[in-house]
């Protein structure tokens, strides 16, 4: 497996040198708006300890990212009155990786819809940032 590399997009927009819409951040955790969304409010949670994927990530980076996962599951099932949230992650190009800094799909399902293909088409950026406010406005209460 290929070491870390600190330019990957995510490692850009931990460091700021890169936007996201971002919804919540903690000591151990950021979330942000997925470009390609799979369903409507697919959010990522990246952790900010730096791991290429779950395979070599330190034990101690993997309490506080679930922690964050449930705190955006249970937001943006909020958010969207969705009926469940599906959790996906990705270990490797054979697995369907693209971005090789840990983390995790949190998208929102709705009964009967399909999630569209992974990787596929960027949402408009005004898109992103509505369902943003919607997540940060259920994360505040
Ligand atoms: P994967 O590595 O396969 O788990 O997927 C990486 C995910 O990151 C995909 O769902 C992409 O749509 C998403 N993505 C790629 N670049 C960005 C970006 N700059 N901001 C937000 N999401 C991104």
């Amino acid at each position: 497996m290929a070491d870390y590399d600190p330019g990957n997009i995510f490692a850009k927009i931990l460091r700021g040198e890169i936007p996201s819409h971002r919804v919540y951040e903690d000591d151990a955790v950021i979330a942000f708006m997925d470009v390609m969304p799979q369903g409507k409010g697919h959010t990522l949670v990246v952790p900010k300890a730096q791991s290429r994927n779950l395979l070599d990530a330190d034990t101690a980076t993997l309490g506080p990212l679930f922690i964050g996962v449930q705190k955006l599951a249970q937001a943006v099932k909020k958010a969207f009155g969705a009926d469940g949230v599906t959790i996906l992650q990705f270990n490797e190009p054979a697995s369907g990786q693209t971005v090789y800094h840990l983390h995790v799909h949190v998208i929102p399902r709705f009964e009967g819809v399909p999630l569209k293909p992974h990787s596929g088409q960027m949402e408009k950026p005004e898109v992103l940032a509505e369902n943003a406010g919607k997540i940060r406005a259920a994360l505040a209460g």
